[in-house]
C-alpha cells in the first residue's frame, strides 16, 4: 500500500519543552489510524507539524510526496483537518461557511453542501452558526474536514461533544473513506469507541511514541491475560473451581459466575478443564485485554524505562 505520510525521527521543542521526541511512523492510503495518549502528549503538535503549521526542531516530515514546513504545499489541499476547538464567524450560517471553504480548497460549492446532510446539518444549513449548539458546531467541522474528499484526513479529538448516533454516523463516514483510500489519523480520548474501528493505534506518551500497532498486534506483545467468565452449575457461596490452575487470578461474581484471569498460553487448556469437570458450563464470555488495558499497561511501561 502506498504510504502518505513519512515522519522521521521528528522533535519538537518549545523552549525547555520537550513536546514531541524522536517519533518515526509511516501512514499509508486507507489506513484508519487512532493517536492516543493523555493530556500534553504531542498528539496536536503532531498533527500541526504534518499540515506545515509549525516547524520540527529536528527530523523531517512528508505529507503526499511534500515538505509541510516548506513554503509552498501543493499537498495541503488534499488534507483535511478538523482542530480539536473548532471556532467559526458566528454571523455566517452553515451554508456560508461551507461555502467560504469550499472556495478557498477550490472545490465545488455544490458538492461541499452536500456534506452538511451528511453530517445531519441539512436543515439547520440556513441557521447562523451563532446559533449551533457545540455538538451542532463540531458537525459543521467535520464537514468542513471532509471537503474535497482529502487523501489525509487529519481529526483532533473529532466525537468530542457528538451525541450518540451522529459518533456512529461519523465512524461509518471515515470508515467509508478510509475504504475508498484515504488515510485517516485520528486523536481521541474515547478509546472504546475506537476498539472496533482502528485498524492501528499509536500511542504517545509525554511526547514520545511508546506503541504502535494494531490491536492484536499490542495484545500479542502486551500478552496481558484474558479474562474467561463462566457461569457453573450448582456453585455453592464463595466456591471456586477445583480444576483452577494454582495461582490462576480468580474471582467469584453474582450468581454462579467465575472470573478467572488467563495467560495468553492458559486459555485453550482452561476451557478443557472447565467442560471436563463434570459440572455444567452454563454460559462463558472471552474478554480479551480491553484498548483502555493495553494503555494503561504500555504508559505504565514507558514510565518504569528510564
Ligand atoms: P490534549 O490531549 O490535551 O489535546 P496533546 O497530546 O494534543 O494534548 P499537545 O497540544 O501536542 O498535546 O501539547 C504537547 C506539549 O507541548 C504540552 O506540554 C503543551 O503544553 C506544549 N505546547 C503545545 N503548544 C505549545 C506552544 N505553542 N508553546 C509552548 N508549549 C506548547
Amino acid at each position: 500500500m502506498t504510504s502518505t505520510v513519512h515522519v522521521t525521527d521528528v522533535a519538537k521543542d518549545y523552549g525547555g519543552l520537550k513536546a514531541v521526541c524522536g517519533v518515526s511512523f509511516e501512514l499509508r492510503q486507507g489506513e484508519l489510524v487512532a493517536l492516543i495518549g493523555h493530556n500534553g502528549a504531542g498528539k496536536t503538535t503532531l498533527m500541526k507539524l504534518m499540515l506545515g503549521l509549525i516547524r520540527p526542531t529536528s527530523g523531517s516530515i512528508e505529507v503526499l510526496g511534500d515538505n509541510p514546513a516548506a513554503g509552498q504545499f501543493a499537498g495541503r489541499r488534499q488534507l483535511g483537518y478538523l482542530p480539536e476547538n473548532v471556532s467559526f464567524d458566528a454571523a455566517l450560517t452553515g451554508r456560508e461557511t461551507l461555502a467560504f471553504y469550499a472556495r478557498l480548497k477550490r472545490e465545488t460549492v455544490a458538492s461541499a453542501l452536500k456534506l452538511l446532510d451528511a453530517v445531519g446539518l441539512g436543515d439547520a444549513s440556513r441557521r447562523r452558526v451563532g446559533t449551533y449548539s457545540k455538538g451542532m458546531r463540531q458537525r459543521l467541522g467535520l464537514a468542513q474536514a471532509l471537503i474535497g474528499h482529502p487523501r489525509v484526513l487529519l481529526l483532533d479529538e473529532p466525537t468530542t461533544g457528538l451525541d450518540p448516533e451522529l459518533r456512529q454516523t461519523f465512524y461509518e463516514i471515515i470508515q467509508r473513506l478510509a475504504a475508498e483510500g484515504t488515510t485517516v489519523l485520528l486523536s481521541s480520548h474515547a478509546l472504546t469507541e475506537l476498539e472496533e474501528r482502528a485498524g492501528r493505534v499509536i500511542i504517545m506518551n509525554r511526547g514520545v511514541k511508546v506503541a504502535d500497532g494494531s490491536i492484536e498486534g499490542l495484545r500479542n506483545i502486551a500478552r496481558l491475560p484474558t479474562k474467561i467468565r463462566l457461569k457453573i452449575a450448582g456453585l455453592g457461596p464463595g466456591e471456586l473451581p477445583s480444576w483452577l490452575p494454582t495461582g490462576a487470578p480468580c474471582r467469584r461474581l453474582d450468581g454462579h459466575l467465575v472470573e478467572i484471569e488467563a495467560e495468553p498460553d492458559q486459555k485453550i487448556e482452561l476451557l478443557h478443564s472447565a467442560t471436563a469437570s463434570g459440572r455444567a458450563v452454563e454460559d462463558l464470555d472471552v474478554l480479551p485485554p480491553t484498548l483502555d488495558e493495553l494503555y494503561a499497561h504500555f504508559l505504565r511501561q514507558a514510565e518504569r524505562t528510564p
